[in-house]
């Protein structure tokens, strides 16, 4: 092994031994556990001193204040572990920062290559006027092929990043449309749905459902039973009302989209769903008792041309609670 390349293994051991110390440093002073998530994290604090983590990282930590998991999780640096939980929307912000400061410093020092390289084009052409060796036009040459190269593979590394981080802002993106417990699509997204069916000029009836006495449910027999009605009540509303929108508006009540039938075709579907969840009999998991009877009142009615969702959701609504006043169980329509 010729002696510089031994000297380089050498600095670069030195240098690999050097990051870990410091990376080992910093998740001891931090109080972290060595898990992939956190080493990486530490890595990037300690090899790019100057970016928005490391930078986020002094501010958050001023007058010694040591950093916890869930901080880290909020720059980003719980998603090597936590993928499919998503990374937080502030930790997206400052890695897409990151990223794009990333871009522009890679454009710039590649613009900076690109005029060193017609430079050197430019004198390899007057040397080999001038009658330039051989070996000096492949030393040249090796200069040049290694810049590209080394530009290819920068440029492929920060596409594969910015492919990661699309993928990622598309699954937050998601998560900020769906209800957790249920896995339904949420508020938000009914909200999202009614008004793109308004610009298509779709036919629309609306459905507002909520469970009766639920209350009673979670008194009875606790809260975590009663997340497990709701989502069953999901499933069976879901099911007996396929093709059309579901979704949870918020606590024990769903609103359902039935897109393209009218009156008559929605209550048909509704009430089978209604009588569906009627007959249903849910048993505590641990002890097998009987929950009783489960159901759900709801409002039904269709849209106007263009109508707005306040106008339309606040009809169903109170056709809902005459449902309630009339005795819960049943639907009511206009
Ligand atoms: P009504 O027939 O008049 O609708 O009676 P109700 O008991 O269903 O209505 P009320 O508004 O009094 O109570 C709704 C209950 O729903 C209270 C609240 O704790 C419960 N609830 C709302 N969201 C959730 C949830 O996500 N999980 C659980 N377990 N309970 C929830
Ligand atoms: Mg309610
Ligand atoms: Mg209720």
């Amino acid at each position: 092994m010729g002696l510089a390349r031994s000297t380089r293994l050498v600095a670069a051991e030195d240098r690999a031994a050097q990051v870990f110390d410091c990376v080992r440093a910093f998740l001891t002073l931090h109080r972290l556990s060595a898990e992939p998530a956190h080493y990486a994290f530490a890595y990037d604090v300690v090899c790019n001193p100057a970016g928005v983590i490391a930078k986020s990282v002094a501010t958050m930590t001023e007058g010694g204040i040591r950093l916890s998991a869930r901080d880290i999780e909020s720059l980003g640096g719980g998603t090597v572990t936590t993928a499919t939980a998503g990374a937080s929307p502030d930790g997206l912000v400052a890695q897409t920062q990151m990223q794009v400061e990333g871009f522009t410093d890679m454009v710039r020092s590649m613009r900076a290559e690109t005029a060193d390289f017609g430079r050197d084009l430019a004198a390899s052409a007057t040397a080999l006027q001038g009658g330039a060796s051989s070996a000096d036009m492949i030393r040249l040459t090796a200069v040049m092929l290694d810049r590209v190269q080394s530009a290819e593979a920068r440029l492929q590394a920060a596409t594969s990043e910015a492919d990661q981080l699309r993928a990622k802002l598309e699954e937050a993106r998601g998560d900020a449309r769906r209800d957790p417990l249920t896995g339904l699509p949420n508020r938000r997204a009914f909200e999202e749905a009614f008004a793109e069916h308004t610009v298509r000029g779709t036919r629309l009836c609306l459905a507002v459902c909520d469970v009766d006495r639920f209350k009673r449910v979670n008194d009875q027999f606790g809260h975590s039973v009663g997340d497990r009605v709701l989502k069953a009540i999901a499933e069976a509303l879901s099911a007996a009302c396929e093709g059309h929108f579901v979704a949870r508006y918020g606590g024990e009540e769903f609103v359902i989209l039935f897109a393209n039938v009218d009156l008559a075709q929605a209550h048909t579907t509704l009430e089978s769903a209604r009588l569906t969840v009627d007959a249903k009999r849910y048993r505590l998991r641990e002890t097998d008792m009987p929950l009783g009877a489960v159901t759900f009142s709801a409002g039904l009615t269709p849209a106007e041309t263009g109508e707005l969702l306040g106008a339309v959701f606040g009809r169903a609504d109170k056709l809902l609670y005459a449902a309630k006043d009339s005795g819960r169980n049943q639907v009511r329509l206009p």
